[in-house]
């Protein structure tokens, strides 16, 4: 069989897309070659199909299990004897691949790196008939990378293992730096560099400021999405487990996925996603990689993903059948403030500065309004015209701006007379008039600012806070406190204009606690919490303590309060999952607090 005839036999393709055919040319002259193509150009059957071609074994390097199995669990169904050694297999089951590598029945072989650099296996490879490796995922030799692991760095003893076999590196995305690291790292000889453009014009990408906690834009997005299949990367395990219990209260057919599940769980959940049983599933990132499914329709992320790669190639996993896909980033720029304060703690080292340029990056990507493919591409060192009908910023070129000098007066004003001590929650809390016992307390409704915000939403005044973190008015300190910077400073003494995109400004209108029962309020990053629930809550705790001749803070913290009015709970098990909540806690007050929150969800 030729190349076309086994591209038809084997996987059912008329013909090669674009650069498939070269990177099969070169390795079938046994050259080195390094592919870059984004995720869903069809990479495996570069490799794969010269494998058909060739008379011995291709042995396939690749960093995660999940994405092994699926591969091999494919190819055999195309007919294709294929196999992988894991740690998880028995030492059986690895005796008898052995016995069919040295009867040269496979075709292709997918192995862990510590595998590979095992001497005794090693050893066993020297005496196969070896076509050519395949490095996959090949950015994660490099520490510039996003997915760095410390035993593709280990791959550097292929060259001197195998001088004369064939290697080839394949990866989704790599910035000239990781390239060059690649090329290196592998020892790479006289390399054929193959680029595939990154532009997918079937992707339609939008980012936009979150409101609040992102689910009421969520639901919008799902709504032109029905029935159809996603992803929704969450930052946090918590907030991956609440986002998938309220998409399920609104009827969808979600899971929750992160590392931190039973390897069972897991598993089911990545079954039911892939076999369609479920429609969505809310993840860290632990999920995706590698994940074969074609049909994914979206991509949403909750949270500003830490570096441009990361989020280049987790909307890559949408669409992969070429069909139209969308993607929706939502994020807030106190998760730049934020993830720059993890950094920040880490040792000085040419990491950390390379991860705060990463988080720079991204961070004006998303806050741009210049053509979202383009920026990539250009990141990327690719050059592209603008996509003009592929992303928010071509489709809907947002001219409309709208002076907030004024208003931004009001909360510089608000930070500076509350001395600098306050999280924006309270600001915007006293800038609306709450009556929170805090502010009475403080004296704070004595301030000329106190009330004089009542024109806009709770959510509206987060995005123009939000608007002063972007430009660098205003910086949070510890504790959450926003300070007022310099360029605050000369807003609030009418020396700089501000103003901010109309649409920026467009939010659903606050509903009230009663209407919005099911959308309770969980922000990861800030003291935010429902107020008026956590109220109810103290009364109990205050009755409890009371009658317990006890301090209320020994009943429970406030912490615990807080997370049980973001949460409420409704069961034994959810409320163990509580800060602050063992048995004997439960035991004691559990009930009463059950019994207290359904009282407060009927309401
Ligand atoms: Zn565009």
């Amino acid at each position: 069989m030729n190349k076309l005839q086994t591209l038809q036999h084997y996987f059912g393709h008329d013909n090669f897309r674009e650069q498939q055919e070269e990177v099969i040319d070169a390795i079938l002259n046994q050259e080195d070659v390094l592919m870059i193509l984004p995720t869903g150009g069809g990479k495996s059957l570069c490799y794969q199909l010269p494998s058909l071609l060739m008379s011995g074994v291709t042995v396939v390097i690749s960093p995660l299990l999940a994405l092994m199995h699926d591969q091999v669990v494919s190819l055999r169904e195309n007919g294709i004897p294929s196999a992988m050694l894991s740690s998880m297999q028995t030492l059986e089951e690895t005796r008898q691949i052995e016995q069919q590598l040295r009867t040269n029945q496979i075709k292709l072989l997918y192995v862990a790196p510590e595998r590979l650099m095992n001497a005794y296996f090693l050893t066993f490879l020297l005496d196969l008939n070896i076509n050519f490796f395949v490095v996959d995922e090949a950015h994660c030799v490099s520490e510039w990378g996003h997915e760095f692991r410390e035993h593709y760095r280990m791959l550097s003893q292929l060259r001197i293992s195998f001088p004369s076999t064939t290697i080839t590196a394949f990866t989704a995305t790599a910035t000239p730096m990781v390239r060059d690291d690649i090329l290196n790292n592998l020892n790479l000889k006289s390399p054929k560099v193959i680029t595939g453009s990154l532009f997918r014009k079937n992707l339609t990408i939008q980012a936009k400021h979150r409101q609040t906690d992102g689910r009421r834009q969520l639901l919008d997005f799902l709504k032109q999405h029905d029935n159809e299949a996603g992803i929704v990367y969450a930052f946090s395990r918590k907030q991956t487990e609440s986002i998938a219990t309220y998409l399920k209260k609104q009827g969808y057919k979600a899971e929750a996925y992160h590392a931190g599940l039973a390897t069972n769980v897991k598993n089911k959940v990545f079954g039911d996603f892939v076999a369609d049983n479920i429609n969505i599933v809310v993840a860290t990132i632990a999920f995706g990689m590698g994940i074969d499914k074609s049909n994914i329709r979206f991509v949403v992320h909750l949270n500003l993903p830490k570096t441009l790669e990361n989020y280049y190639q987790e909307i890559g996993r949408a669409g992969r059948d070429g069909l139209d896909a969308s993607t929706l980033l939502l994020f807030s720029n106190t998760d730049i403030v934020q993830q720059k304060a993890f950094i920040s703690e880490l040792d000085d080292s040419p990491y950390k500065e390379n991860a705060f340029e990463k988080i720079n990056t991204i961070s004006r990507f998303s806050n741009s309004d210049g053509c979202r493919h383009q920026q990539i591409a250009t990141y990327f060192h690719e050059e592209i015209d603008a996509c003009q009908s592929s992303c928010d910023n071509c489709i809907n070129p947002d001219k409309d701006k709208i002076d907030i000098t004024e208003d931004a007066q009001k909360i510089l004003s608000a930070i500076y007379r509350t001395q600098q001590s306050f999280g924006i929650h309270y600001i915007v809390d006293v800038l609306r008039g709450s009556q929170e016992q805090r502010i009475l307390q403080n004296a704070h409704n004595e301030l000329s600012v106190y009330s004089i915000g009542k024109h806009y939403s709770k959510a509206q005044w987060l995005n123009i806070s939000d608007k002063l973190l972007e430009i660098g008015a205003v910086s949070i300190g510890e504790y959450k406190v926003y300070k007022l910077l310099d360029k605050g400073i000369d807003i609030l003494k009418g020396l700089a204009k501000l103003d901010i995109k109309q649409s920026r400004m467009e939010v659903a209108k606050e509903k009230t606690l009663k209407e919005n029962k099911h959308s309770k309020k969980r922000v990861e990053y800030f003291d935010d919490y429902e107020v008026e629930i956590f109220d109810q809550l103290r009364e109990l705790r205050k009755a409890i303590a009371t009658e317990n001749k006890v301090p209320p803070y020994v009943v429970f913290s406030d912490k615990t309060l807080k997370e049980l009015s973001n949460l409420m709970p409704s069961n034994k098990a959810e409320m163990l999952n509580i800060h602050g909540i063992g048995e004997v806690k439960f035991e004691r007050y559990g009930q009463l607090f059950l019994d207290k929150m359904e009282e407060i969800e009927n309401a």
